[in-house]
């Protein structure tokens, strides 16, 4: 490939120019598309689901098929009181979830297209930013002595 910026040939992808020093991209491999949140709500939703059902089911085929005999082995009871740990663990992330949904299409409503979400990250740190970082104060870069240093020789040159 060609170098965008100096024109140089020959060069691998994903190296620097070895003219220039520009990083030279691999433009044939598809860039990574970040999921919206959206999205991650709806897969959270239904493998909080899947893994309720999944363990709950497993827990009555233990307590009807193993348990309750004889010789039935205490970890039978032990694995059963796990999956109903699970699947209530994962009933109330399921609740959360479709509170989070709730939540997330109020706010994404009220916002306006392109700005920052009231309480997100991005809101959150233009305020902070904002508040902690002063003005750069480009008249007054040096430390008051380095300037007394070098203008002390001017003075006593004039005199
Ligand atoms: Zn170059």
């Amino acid at each position: 490939m060609f170098c965008p910026r100096c024109g140089k040939s020959e060069q691998l992808p994903e190296t620097y120019c070895r003219r220039c020093g520009l990083f030279l991209p691999n433009l044939s491999k598809p860039a990574k598309r970040e999921s919206p949140p959206e999205e991650h709500l709806r897969a959270n939703k239904v493998l909080n689901a899947l893994t309720i059902v999944v363990s709950f089911t497993l827990a009555i085929l233990l307590y009807s098929i193993l348990a309750f005999r004889p010789n039935t082995h205490p970890l039978i009871y032990v694995t059963a009181g796990l999956l109903i740990a699970m699947g209530s663990w994962h009933i109330q992330t399921f609740i959360r979830t479709l509170k989070l949904t709730k939540q997330w299409k109020r706010r994404s409503r009220f916002s306006e297209p392109g700005g920052a979400l009231p309480g997100s990250p991005a809101a959150v740190e233009s305020i902070s930013t904002a508040k902690l970082l002063d003005q750069v104060d480009v008249v007054n870069t040096h430390p008051p002595s380095v300037t007394e240093n070098t203008t002390k020789h001017l003075t006593k040159h004039k005199s």
